[in-house]
């Protein structure tokens, strides 16, 4: 077991006591952005830190400005232990940051919560629970299986299928297996040793309310019997509650649009389920690009801001760089959001112009009102550069130099959204076009190509067209 080194205990650190910092336990939710609560959204807009899972989807932390640290399992298979996740937790806290540790479905049904707690009691660390809709629940839900039903089931409990050692079969009607991708067959020949009628009604729902959500349905001898890999994260529900509607439920019946590099309104109505897609380019803060941009400032004639915490982030650098405010005085403060232009007024700066709407179309209003052209623009970002506001600022005649200020490696490659499970692709710009070409060669006929406007549309018939 891996040694875990403890803080002695110190009387500042308790709770309330200045200087310490506090820590939320909250539930993501089982993949759905949407069914996070809005307490979970709100500390999680106000954290210092997030440390999340595996099971949180990054498109959800990406959303937060603080710091995110992923825990999960990584590519070269390093898997944080959980001693290491509480150290790590316990080292933010005491110095005198909000944490919020992000976790899949709810923190106490298989979440080990529980043991997070303990830790933060022992070291005296203020913290809340903040419950998240479980795997059960979004699979429930989204699929149209009722866990109690009157006359049918009256009684549902919720167990895991991992280690085989631990496997239980409760006497209740329905039951919901947890972590059980490797283990459904054990699973059902206890259940059927358990006296459990062949014809009982099983259940597979594998990434509940996501867009690749799968279901299937039998009988337990049915599944029994039969072959069919089981992929994680997937929950096995045994019962006669399960209807026959699962494989045609409400949301297997929405249409699945990713929106590569931009929302559009069209799709705002109930039929469909968006996905987004931002065709990122940079995955990483580049601190030589930092260093080199803060060193430079005098070069440039326009800062523009992209975003709220883009902001924050780039004082926090210029600050670094040993300059301040005063080595901005040359320079034209422009700005798309009002959440900017606020955060900009608490760094004692007015911006020169600022423009309410978000979208690209707003951008080149403003450029053009302004007559904002031959500007060499630092652009700095979080998370991912807005593809269309660089364009849109590009061909105004600027030179644009995008920075990065706080960006993270997303442990997942984009390329990892399984066209199978998408009925359409909604194009913002040509940029996004051309990036999506470099993560995925071909689209399949089947699906729907829809672009934002011509410009386009013709790249999409020269980077996809015969
Ligand atoms: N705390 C989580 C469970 C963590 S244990 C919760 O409350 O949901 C991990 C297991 O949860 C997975 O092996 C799988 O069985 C289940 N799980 C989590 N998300 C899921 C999803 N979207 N679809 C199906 N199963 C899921």
């Amino acid at each position: 077991m891996k040694e875990v080194r403890i803080m002695p205990d110190n009387p500042s650190n308790m709770p309330g006591a200045p200087n310490t910092g506090y820590v939320y336990i909250a539930g993501a939710g089982p993949g759905d952005p949407e069914l996070l609560t809005m307490k979970a959204d709100r500390v999680l807009r106000d954290a210092d830190v997030i440390l999340y899972d595996d099971l949180v989807s990054p498109e959800l932390v990406e959303q937060y400005p603080g710091e995110k640290i992923y825990t999960g399992k990584r590519k070269d298979s390093h898997h944080f232990e959980q001693e290491e996740i509480n150290e790590e937790i316990v080292r933010h806290a005491l110095r005198g940051r909000t944490v919020v540790r992000l976790k899949g479905g709810d923190p106490f049904i298989f979440g080990r919560g529980g043991e997070e707690i303990a830790t933060l009691r022992r070291h005296g660390i203020g913290y809340e629970i903040i419950p998240g809709i479980t795997a059960a629940h979004g699979a429930s839900a989204y699929t149209e299986i009722p866990l109690t039903m009157r006359k049918v089931s009256s009684s549902v409990a919720f167990c895991t299928g991992h280690p085989v050692s631990k496997i239980q079969v409760p006497d209740t009607d329905t039951i919901v297996y947890y972590m059980v991708a490797s283990s459904v067959h054990d699973v059902l020949d206890m259940v059927a040793a358990k006296g459990r009628s062949g014809e009982t009604k099983v259940a597979v729902v594998q990434n509940a309310t996501r867009y690749n959500q799968i279901s299937f349905s039998g009988t337990l001898d049915e599944f029994r019997k039969r072959e069919r890999a089981v992929y994680s994260p997937a929950l096995l529900i045994i019962g006669d509650n399960i209807s026959q509607f699962i494989e045609n439920s409400w949301y297997s019946r929405k249409k699945k649009v990713l929106m590569a590099g931009g929302d559009s309104r069209r799709y705002g109505d109930a039929g469909y389920i968006r996905i987004p897609f931002p065709c990122r380019k940079a995955s990483t803060a580049d601190l030589e690009a930092i260093k080199a941009c803060m060193e430079g400032i005098e070069g440039f004639s326009m800062l523009f801001f992209q975003n709220k915490s883009s902001v924050s982030y780039f004082f926090k650098y210029l600050f670094e760089h040993g300059r301040d405010v005063r080595h901005l005085a040359h320079l034209s403060i422009c700005t798309p959001s009002q959440a900017a232009a606020a955060e900009l007024l608490t760094f004692g700066i007015i911006p020169d112009f600022c423009l309410e709407s978000h979208s690209s179309s707003g951008v080149s209003g403003l450029l053009c009102k302004e007559g904002i052209e031959h500007e060499q623009i630092l652009l700095p970002y979080t998370g991912h550069v807005d593809e269309a506001m660089f364009g849109e600022l590009s061909a105004a005649g600027n030179q644009v130099t995008a920075l990065g200020v706080f960006t993270h490696a997303p442990q997942q490659d984009e390329a990892s959204i399984d066209l199978d499970f998408i009925d359409e692709i909604y194009f913002s710009s040509p940029a996004c076009v051309r990036n999506f070409r470099s993560l995925y060669s071909s689209i399949p006929q089947r699906i729907r190509i829809t672009p934002a406007d011509d410009r386009t549309a013709e790249e999409i018939n020269r980077q996809f067209g015969n």
